[in-house]
């Protein structure tokens, strides 16, 4: 295991390497929650591609949230698993409408990041990641989305237990990054999840972190 102690280093290093990204939200709240839900198990082109199907389809957030389920699958059907991700995406809305009385997500701002992680995996098919990923997306919160990048780069750099979940993955990464960090290193692993330490054939020759890992296959 790397110490935590050495985190600012590989923060460092892989902002060197990718830079620094700075926070600015891509979605609202209401569409982080129904793009995440929409990318789960494809890619993030196929999810935008359905929420731009949807949105078209359905212009308004309260408008999907009262629309029936064949009609919102229908919109979506280009992503894959679209009966579950319609049920998913209506299932949250309309619960939010009720409990909330809209869709502002301004109920978020009196909760902190525990208590709002809470209240949004309490629907079917929101999880840790996708709450997640509403408070750091479109809110700027210092909450860790823990994806598949994130998850295997943290393991590979020992900044997690090889038994470690993606629930524990979520709150260990949270606990030892620094507030300001959390979305440079959440972007950052991503990247180098992708181009560099990938699932397959982890390129550590050309690893900005390698000197730190642990899992290091250079020769
Ligand atoms: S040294 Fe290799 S295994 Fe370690 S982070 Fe870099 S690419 Fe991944």
């Amino acid at each position: 295991m790397i110490s935590p102690a050495r985190l600012p280093v590989v923060i460092k290093r892989l902002e060197r390497r990718y830079g620094r990204p700075e926070w600015q939200p891509r979605f609202s709240p209401a569409e982080e929650l129904v793009f995440t839900i929409l990318s789960q198990n494809t890619t993030d082109a196929n999810a935008a591609r359905s929420l731009a199907a949807l949105k078209q389809r359905h212009p308004r957030w309260r408008d999907v949230a009262a629309a029936p389920v064949g009609g919102i699958a229908a919109a979506i059907r280009s992503g894959g698993l679209a009966g579950a991700k319609a049920r998913y995406i209506k299932g949250a809305l309309e619960g939010i409408i009720r409990d909330k009385g809209g869709l502002s997500f301004k109920f978020l701002e009196t909760m902190g990041n525990g208590e709002a992680i809470h209240y949004l995996t309490s629907f079917t098919g929101v999880g840790v990641k996708t709450a997640a990923c509403v408070l750091l997306f479109a809110l700027g919160r210092p909450v860790m989305p823990v994806d598949t990048h994130v998850f295997r780069v943290a393991k590979r750099l020992g900044l997690l237990e090889a038994k470690a979940t993606r629930e524990s993955a979520h709150r260990i990464l949270g606990a030892i990054t620094p507030a300001d960090d959390v979305y440079s290193f959440h972007v950052n692993l991503v990247r180098h999840g992708r181009r560099v330490c990938k699932a397959g054939r982890p390129l550590c020759g050309s690893c900005a972190v390698e000197p730190l890992c642990p899992s290091s296959r250079k020769t």
